[in-house]
């Protein structure tokens, strides 16, 4: 489908915005607007991809919104299901594919005596259940900032907006729809949410917005953290979590989203290991959520358990779990990840055990690339000259004569320096100096 004059037909006569790219559009969103329709309901493509699409920037999906409510529209989609309870909607799916529709939503009426069931909220303002159905004018007031508030409907070529979005994604602003500070009480992840747009997209945090954050950021601690390890992928697995990472920072919210070092928290291990991983978003290569949770929480363990220019073992084994416990109270972590964080820590310790048999066997373990891919990371950071890292890089693609010549001069080393104990045959020696202030 191609749509063109988008904003030729414009209910609000905004000036128009061109985008060239409108063959991105899902055909399934468009079938679903489709069928909608030809119930009789009003549905729209809303959202992050009408934003997208006028930035010029390829939806990564699509959101519907419609006067369905979530009973109607299971009715007509067969394969489909209603989530959540705080915020209802439906998922349809098709195949792999799964496009989220929401209910037109109303806000509280401020002049109604009577006490609403479905639009509850809590001692500090925030919204614990929002399902009063509305209009599509209600709804654009529900919405968080103004470019994220334009209705598109491919089928008739034909959009509604409400507040200028259309012309703040044209001058790169975020704004928000209504009093910041009212609506980041309401929802405190609003915050998040604003430094992620204004990152991915490069555009301005309006001053309301920043001034908001600042006054309002503390309320990220009342968020449930279920919800916060979703925002917490979102944030930093996008392609841009250093600068995410920075702004966070910047604001003095970081802490609400990562467990980080006392002393230092500007660790370089941590700017090493977010540019890392937006690296390998743009090298198409997989992300996940353990590897960046190992590497921002090491300078914790690490704190917790060096000792004299080098580390006590079996601290460090203890403190493992109570480190992982404190960043599941910020974020929950999924039970797959935390044996996943654990392993790249333990092979730290083993990647620097290289005498007898033991990197023939550490080679072997199943999460060693990710061990070494982050014993990269720390080097990098700590800028040590120890050459580990090479040293491992090296005798991965060794043949087994020259793996055995490069564990022998290790242990020659080894000896020489006394940094040799015969009894356990291993170095005594861990981490970089930079780890171990
Ligand atoms: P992206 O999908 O690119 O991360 P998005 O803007 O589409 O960005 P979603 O979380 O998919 O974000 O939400 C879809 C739309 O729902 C938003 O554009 C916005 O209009 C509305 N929305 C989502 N979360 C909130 C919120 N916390 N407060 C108000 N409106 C919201
Ligand atoms: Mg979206």
């Amino acid at each position: 489908m191609i749509i063109k004059n988008l904003f030729k037909k414009t209910n609000s006569n905004k000036s128009p915005v061109s985008s060239k790219d409108w063959k991105s559009i899902s055909p399934f969103a468009v079938e679903i607007i489709n069928k909608l329709q030809d119930h009789n309901y009003e549905a729209y493509l809303v959202g992050g991809c009408v934003r997208d699409l006028l930035a010029n920037i390829k939806p990564k999906d699509f959101d519907i919104a419609t006067n369905a409510e979530p009973k109607e529209i299971r009715k007509i989609f067969k394969a489909s299901r209603i989530i959540g309870k705080r915020f209802q909607l439906v998922h349809i799916y098709k195949g792999k594919q799964i496009i989220e529709v929401a209910t037109f939503r109303a806000g509280l009426d401020k002049n109604s005596t009577t006490i609403e069931n479905d639009l509850i909220k809590d001692d500090a303002g925030k919204i614990i259940r929002d399902n009063i159905w509305g209009n599509i004018e209600d709804d654009c007031n529900r919405r968080d900032f103004t470019i994220n508030a334009i209705y598109f409907c491919p089928i008739s070529n034909t959009f509604k907006d409400f507040h200028d979005g259309a012309q703040h994604v044209k001058e790169k602003k975020i704004i928000s729809i209504g009093d910041p500070l009212y609506r980041f009480e309401e929802d405190p992840v609003r915050s998040l949410r604003a430094i992620r747009f204004a990152t991915k997209l490069n555009f301005k945090l309006d001053s309301k917005v920043k001034e908001a954050i600042y006054e309002k950021g503390e309320l990220l601690g009342n968020i449930s953290n279920a919800r916060l390890f979703d925002e917490f992928c979102k944030i930093f697995l996008n392609g841009h979590g250093y600068e995410n990472f920075k702004k966070l920072q910047s604001f003095g919210i970081a802490k609400y989203l990562l467990n980080l070092e006392k002393k230092y928290s500007r660790n370089k291990v941590y700017d090493e290991s977010f540019k890392n991983t937006d690296k390998r978003y743009r090298d198409g290569k997989s992300i996940t959520p353990g590897f960046l949770l190992a590497a921002i929480l090491w300078p914790r363990l690490i704190e917790r358990c060096s000792f004299d220019n080098g580390i006590n073992v079996r601290k460090f084994f203890r403190s493992m779990d109570s480190i992982i416990a404190e960043q599941q109270r910020i974020t929950a972590i999924p039970r797959k990840f935390s044996s996943y964080i654990k392993d790249i820590w333990y092979l730290q310790l083993k990647l620097n055990d290289r005498l007898k048999n033991n990197p023939n066997k550490i080679i072997k373990h199943p999460r060693f690339r990710a061990g070494y891919d982050f014993l990269l990371i720390r080097e990098k950071a700590s800028k040590d000259k120890s050459d580990l890292g090479k040293w491992w890089t090296s005798f991965q693609h060794a043949d087994a004569k020259s793996k055995e010549k490069m564990i022998g001069k290790v242990r020659k080393i080894a000896e020489g320096n006394g940094n040799f104990n015969p009894r356990k045959g291993e170095g005594k020696e861990f981490g970089f100096s930079e780890e171990l202030r």
